[in-house]
C-alpha cells in the first residue's frame, strides 16, 4: 500500500533552484568539493541528517515555554521525565550535542593506553577516545563490507572478534564497550537485540562496562521490531527499554532521532557515583548540569522530540522513505548498500564507476556529477574521507567507495526522492564518460572538509 507522509505542511521554506551553468560555476568555485558549496546553491541537501530535521508544531509550541532560569529550569525536569519514560534511566545531563557528552564521559572511564571496543566508533567518538588517551577498536561484522549481502543486522558486533580482542588485550586493559545504535558508519545499519544481549553478556563475564552511543536509538528499535523474531508485536518504547537495559549509560546526539536542531544527552541508569562525577565535569565544559549548554527552550523541544521520535507511524514513514528511495534506485539498476539502513542510502560508486580507481575518488566524482545534474548534495564516504597513511603518507584505499545520500527527518517529500533517483539513473547512462579527481590543495588533517580538487585531464 502507498504510504504518504503522516503530517501536513504548515510552514514552508522555499528552495533555491539555480541553473546548470550556475551549478557548474559554483562547483568550480567550491574546488569540486560539495562541502564548500553555499547551502543556497543546493536544491536538495543530503549532506547530513544531523540537526537538519524539521521540528513539529508541538515542539515549536514548547519553544515558547522555555524557562530560562540558570538552575533547575522546568524544561530540564520535563527532559528528565521524557528520558525516564522512554529509556528508563534516572540520571540525566543535557549537553550541547553528542560530542559534548563524549568529552565529559570518556576521560572518566579511560585510563591512558586502554582500549575502547565498539561495533564502530563515529568519528568524533573515536577522536574523544584518542583525546582521553585510549585506543578505539572497531569490531563490526564482516557482512557490513559486502554491500549486496541481504543481512538484516549489518551493524552487529562480530562477537568472536570481541572475545578474541578482550583475550588478546587483557580485560583489565579494556576501558569499556560502546554499542553504536544504529551503526552510522556501516550505513545506518541496525544492531539486533540478540547481538546487544550477547555483547553485554560477554562484557559482564569480563567485568567490562557497557555504554550505548544512542544517536539513532529509535530507528534501531524500529528495525528490531520489523526484522527480529519475537519483537513484531512489541511497542517501540518497550524495545527501547530493553535495548538500554543491557547498558549502564549512554551518550546521545539529539540532532538525530530526538528531532532537534541542536542538543545532546549524557545519562546513567543507576550509577549515582559516576553521574556525580560527570555532573561536576559538566560545569567547566558545558555549563550548569541542569542546562548543559542548552537554552531552556531547547531542552523543551528535545523533551518533546524524544517522545515524537519513538512514534511508530513516524518511524514507519521515516524508514519507509529511505526504503522508497532504495527501491527506486534498485529498479533503475543503481548499486547501493542493501538492505537500506535508517538514515541514508549509500550508493556503491566503486560498482557504478568501475573505471575510476579508489585513489581518484569515484564517490566524490559521483557526488559532483549528482550536483551538476540536479543540484543534489551528497557526501563521499571512501578514500577521499579516509586520507593517507600517517607514517608513509601514502593514499589509503577504502574497502568501500560510497556516496552517502543522507535523508533529513520530515524535510523532503517522496517527490524529492524521485528527483534524486531520476538524477542517478540519468548519470548511470553516461557513467563511463566521467573522470577521476586530483588535489589542487590538500590540508594536512581532516582534509575532506576543505580540500580543493580538479578533474584529471588525460590525453
Ligand atoms: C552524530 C553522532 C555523534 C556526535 O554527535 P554530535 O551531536 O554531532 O556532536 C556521535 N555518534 C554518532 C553515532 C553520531 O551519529
Amino acid at each position: 500500500m502507498r504510504f504518504a507522509e503522516p503530517f501536513k505542511i504548515k510552514m514552508v521554506e522555499p528552495l533555491n533552484i539555480i541553473s546548470r551553468e550556475e551549478r557548474e560555476k559554483a562547483l568550480e568555485t567550491a574546488g569540486y568539493n560539495p562541502f564548500l558549496l553555499r547551502a543556497d546553491e543546493v536544491y536538495i541537501d543530503l549532506l547530513s541528517d544531523s540537526g537538519t530535521g524539521a521540528m513539529s508544531d508541538n515542539q515549536w509550541a514548547g519553544m515558547m515555554l522555555g524557562d530560562e532560569s540558570y538552575a533547575g529550569s522546568r524544561n530540564y525536569y520535563n527532559l528528565c521525565d521524557a528520558v525516564k519514560d522512554i529509556i528508563g534511566y534516572n540520571y540525566i545531563i543535557p549537553t550541547h550535542q553528542g560530542r559534548g557528552a563524549e568529552k565529559i564521559l570518556f576521560p572518566l572511564l579511560v585510563k591512558k593506553g586502554q582500549y575502547v571496543l565498539s561495533n564502530w566508533h563515529f568519528d568524533t567518538t573515536r577522536a574523544h577516545v584518542d583525546l582521553a588517551g585510549g585506543h578505539a577498536i572497531d569490531l563490526v561484522t564482516d557482512k557490513a563490507f559486502d554491500t549486496t549481502a541481504p543481512y538484516p543486522f549489518k551493524g552487529n558486533f562480530d562477537t568472536d572478534k570481541l572475545r578474541v580482542t578482550i583475550a588478546e588485550k587483557g580485560k583489565e586493559n579494556i576501558a569499556f564497550v560502546l554499542i553504536t545504535i544504529t551503526n552510522n558508519s556501516a550505513g545506518g545499519q541496525p544492531v539486533s537485540m540478540e547481538n546487544i544481549r550477547e555483547v553485554a553478556a560477554i562484557a559482564k563475564e569480563n567485568h567490562i562496562r557497557v555504554f550505548i552511543d544512542a544517536a539513532r536509538f529509535a530507528e534501531n528499535a524500529y528495525f528490531i521490531k520489523k526484522r527480529e523474531a519475537g519483537y513484531e508485536n512489541k511497542e517501540i518504547v518497550d524495545i527501547v527499554h530493553e535495548m538500554f537495559s543491557y547498558a549502564e549509560g549512554f551518550t546521545m546526539s539529539a540532532k538525530k532521532d530526538a528531532l532537534v536542531n541542536i542538543g545532546g544527552l549524557l545519562a546513567f541508569k543507576d550509577d549515582e557515583e559516576l553521574y556525580t562525577l560527570a555532573r561536576s565535569m559538566t560545569v567547566p565544559m558545558e555549563g550548569f548540569p541542569t542546562y548543559g549548554g542548552l537554552a531552556g527552550r531547547d531542552m523543551e523541544a528535545l523533551a518533546r522530540g524524544l517522545r515524537e521520535g519513538v512514534g511508530e507511524q513516524y518511524l514507519a514513514y521515516r524508514i519507509g522513505q529511505v526504503e522508497y528511495l532504495g527501491k527506486r534506485l534498485e529498479e533503475g539498476g543503481i548499486p547501493f548498500q542493501t538492505p537500506t539502513g535508517g538514515h541514508a542510502v549509500f550508493v556503491d560508486a566503486k560498482k557504478m564507476l568501475p573505471h575510476i580507481q579508489g585513489v581518484e575518488f569515484p564517490a566524490q566524482v559521483l557526488a559532483n556529477e549528482l550536483y551538476l545534474e540536479a543540484g543534489i548534495r551528497g557526501v563521499e564516504i571512501g578514500s577521499f574521507l579516509l586520507g593517507r597513511d600517517a607514517t608513509t603518507g601514502e593514499q589509503l584505499e577504502s574497502k568501500l567507495e560510497l556516496l552517502r545520500l543522507t535523508i533529513p527527518r520530515r524535510v523532503y517529500t517522496n517527490n524529492h526522492m524521485d528527483v534524486i533517483a531520476d538524477a542517478l539513473i540519468a548519470i548511470k547512462e553516461r557513467a563511463h564518460t566521467l573522470v577521476g579527481l586530483e588535489f589542487t590543495y590538500e590540508p594536512p588533517i581532516l582534509r575532506h572538509f576543505t580540500a580543493r580538487l580538479k578533474p584529471i585531464q588525460k590525453e
